[in-house]
């Protein structure tokens, strides 16, 4: 069974595949989605009453992707204002945070650590160094992999192999690659094959939606 933990498309082509939503009102609800909202959204006309609701709903499977981004120019105060706001929202309503991060990794910490947030986290489409794939394995956090696994050297295809297998998880996010190939190349890597890449991930996210 393949599972795509964060996909901007419905493809329809796997068991389990997680559709990230930003505009709820243009999306007819699937039946498991993410709902967050990105600091380049901002500013925006904010709505959390209406925003609360949709996360409430049982089928809002995990509250992001949210996060910070220090390549953007808006203040990070702001970002950090606004990125708190959905981690609060997620440790309310006990789903995953799926965070999108560039370049501030212990801001999302910090504000993760000052909230004692206990949900799943998940750092999707990490592409990232060693020492911060480290870092945030040894957090407990998650680290989900797309498309730069299929870039040659990535930094993503070094780090899949240093993380352990029951922090891992696979995505498509906003490319129309097929979740099949992610789970092939990222089988490759791994040196296993690709049903026991489908079963760890399987039971990696049993274990997420269990432990809420
Ligand atoms: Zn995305």
């Amino acid at each position: 069974m393949h599972i795509n933990i964060h996909t901007h498309h419905i493809n329809h082509e796997c068991e389990l595949e997680l559709l990230q939503v930003f505009k709820p009102e243009k999306h007819p609800l699937h039946a498991s989605f993410s709902f967050g909202m990105l600091p380049e959204h901002l500013p925006l006309q904010e709505n959390w009453i209406a925003w609360e609701r949709i996360i409430a709903s049982s089928s809002c499977l995990a509250v992001g992707e949210c996060g910070l981004d220090k390549r953007i120019q808006i203040n990070m105060l702001k970002q950090i204002d606004f990125f708190s706001k959905w981690v609060d929202l997620a440790i309310a309503y006990h789903k995953p945070l799926i965070i999108h991060c560039v370049k501030a990794f212990n801001d999302v910490i910090n504000v993760l650590e000052d909230k004692h947030c206990r949900v799943p986290v998940i750092f999707h489409g990490f592409n990232n160094g060693l020492n911060t794939a480290e870092l945030l394995l040894q957090k407990g956090y998650y680290l989900s992999f797309g498309k730069a696994l299929l870039g040659f050297d990535s930094n993503a295809s070094k780090c899949i192999r240093q993380t352990p297998k029951s922090q891992l998880l696979l995505e498509t996010d906003d490319t129309d690659l097929s979740i099949k190939f992610i789970y092939n190349k990222a089988a490759r890597l791994l040196g296993i094959n690709e049903q026991a890449l489908m079963d760890q991930i399987q039971k990696n996210i049993k274990s997420i939606f269990k432990s809420l």
